[in-house]
């Protein structure tokens, strides 16, 4: 299956959606999430192509569903979609992927419950509970910045203090927080914990006192900087649909609002 309104060829399209189904094998709470690109495909023939709040017709946006990847051929193939002047949209998997991913001139902008500086979790450096850390390594602390934090263990938040990792509280949220964001390029990475759980319940782990939809504000407000973005953490093991729902409707917004 394919996303809705997907219907161009990968070479006349503009945006590229993709999935990479890929989990750590040691989920810190629930496993599933390397279901999510079919769950999230699926779901996202709910909507009218007709995106009535943007006035904007999907079915005209250059929409190619490349399928799914490997992490390697993955990480290859976003480079290239970079490189051909269109836009990736990358469906999870865990957020373990996004480091790994990552191409090396933007700036990353997360949305996560948690903050994901662990140096390691259960000896794995490449944890999906150190996707932050290992991104922060990798752009260093000028460009990475991360939002609707709410959970975090004694180490990591004294780590992100000492060592200059930007974030910014779930209960000091504002989508106008984007004008802390300095950098020209983003690569948006959404886990979708960052949601409260009565708006994505669905997720490896999730955390009450969560954002709800004050982040499409957010994500419109930052949308015309962003050059790749993923979304990750959906499992739908433990989802009743909404959540890769919600899932589905981000990614939509998003093109809707780059074409704005
Ligand atoms: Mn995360
Ligand atoms: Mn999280």
């Amino acid at each position: 299956m394919k996303f809705a309104d997907a219907e161009e060829s990968y070479e006349d399209a503009k945006f590229v959606i993709f999935g990479i189904p890929y989990e750590d094998a040691e989920m810190s709470f629930r496993k599933g999430a390397s279901f999510a690109p079919e769950h999230i495909r699926y779901e996202s023939w709910n909507y009218e192509s007709y995106d009535l709040r943007n006035n904007f017709d999907l079915s005209k946006a250059k929409i190619n569903d490349a399928g799914n990847f490997s992490l390697l051929e993955g990480k290859k193939f976003l480079n290239k979609v970079i490189s051909e002047g269109k836009i990736p949209i990358i469906m999870g998997g865990a957020h373990s992927i996004s480091p790994f991913i990552l191409p090396g001139d933007a700036g990353v902008v997360i949305l996560d419950a948690h903050l994901d500086f662990r140096e390691e979790y259960l000896g794995d450096k490449n944890s999906h509970a150190c996707a932050a850390r290992r991104i922060f390594e990798k752009v260093g602390k000028e460009n990475i910045i991360s939002f609707g934090i709410r959970s975090a263990c004694r180490e990591e938040i004294e780590d992100a203090k000492k060592i200059g990792f930007k974030h910014f509280y779930a209960w000091d949220f504002k989508s106008q927080m984007a004008e802390e964001i300095k950098f020209d390029k983003i690569f948006l990475s959404i886990d979708m914990d960052v949601f409260d759980p009565c708006f994505a319940p669905g997720v490896s782990n999730p955390e009450p006192f969560g954002l709800g939809y004050e982040i499409f504000d957010f994500i419109k407000i930052i949308s015309k900087k962003v050059i790749a973005m993923d979304i990750v953490e959906v499992c739908p093991p433990y989802d009743d649909g909404r959540t890769s729902l919600l899932a589905a409707r981000i990614i939509r917004d998003f093109i809707s609002f780059k074409n704005f």
